[in-house]
């Protein structure tokens, strides 16, 4: 008797954090499709191209959006790629230009701090990772190996010191682990949720992750900075801040094999994401709608 009650608790530990309903609604269920959206908050102004494409121009510079990316799916979730910076030391540092909160940005979607159910962090970096607790009912998921190395060996090298890694921002997903806030993902082609499938191997950072998104035109691949700019993929060329250009080419490769239904990857930090898609706001593009005709 006392076996069966550990069983069933055991089971019921297992099922304990609520996961969604439409995964696991049984095959008739449709499957979750979302909406995409390019959400800017600043522009970081002369960025050197050859800081962003190996090889590139070393004396043409580009003025880069910073941005986050929204999902808005079928099943009423709403999901955040990258949350994006605020703290006063980043915006100055770094000359921001038309800066808004991430936050503030991803209102004028309508969408309120409290609707973002999960921020799914590609990497590490301040710009991509110090907003997460903006969010502050979101699950936010990293991968396993990602957490580990810029929270642990990352600053036990004296010559890396943490690696490009920010120390108040680890700080912030630390305690956003220890409240109970943070998933890992154990590695590649995992799907998190329903449609949104994390991959590794971009490189960008130790162990980077890109995102494959389900919509009504076949997987996108948000690609954060494990590709920078289009110039990147059109030339073939890896980004010029990678451990390893190698693997960054291959996942190049693989982001389009994964997105060759919809034939949409989504570059880090290209200011011509904003040309390329529909306006439905103040720097706001819609990348995919939530019918086949909408939208690009
Ligand atoms: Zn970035």
């Amino acid at each position: 008797m006392m076996k069966r009650v550990l069983v069933g608790l055991v089971l019921l530990a297992a099922l304990g954090r609520p996961t969604v309903p439409a995964a696991q609604a049984g095959p008739t269920a449709s499957p979750v499709t979302y909406e995409i959206f390019a959400v800017r908050f600043g522009v970081l102004p002369q960025f050197p191209v050859a800081n962003l494409v190996a090889g590139g121009d070393k004396d043409r510079k580009l003025d880069i959006p910073v941005m986050v990316w929204v999902l808005k799916g079928s099943d009423g979730r709403v999901v955040l790629i990258d949350s994006g910076f605020y703290e006063e030391k980043f915006v100055t540092r770094w000359k921001v230009q038309n800066f808004t909160t991430p936050a503030a940005a991803v209102s004028r979607l309508g969408i309120q701090p409290d609707q973002v159910s999960d921020v799914i962090l590609t990497h590490m970096h301040w710009d991509h990772a110090d907003g997460a607790d903006l969010f502050p009912k979101a699950t936010v998921w990293i991968q396993k190996d990602e957490y580990q190395y810029y929270t642990g060996e990352a600053w036990q090298d004296p010559k890396r010191r943490g690696g490009g890694a920010d120390v108040d921002v680890m700080s912030k997903l630390v305690k956003r682990n220890m409240a109970g806030q943070l998933r890992f993902v154990a590695g590649d082609a995992q799907e998190i949720l329903p449609g949104i499938t994390c991959y590794t191997g971009g490189k960008h950072t130790f162990a980077s992750q890109y995102v494959g998104v389900n919509t009504v035109k076949g997987v996108v691949i948000m690609a954060s900075d494990n590709v920078y700019l289009y110039q990147n993929l059109t030339m073939h060329a890896a980004i010029a801040q990678t451990l390893d250009a190698a693997s960054n080419l291959q996942a190049q490769d693989r982001m389009r094999t994964l997105s060759s239904a919809s034939g949409i990857i989504v570059p880090g930090h290209d200011p011509e994401v904003f040309s390329r898609f529909r306006s439905v706001g103040e720097g706001i593009v819609q990348i995919v709608g939530d019918r086949p005709s909408s939208a690009r």
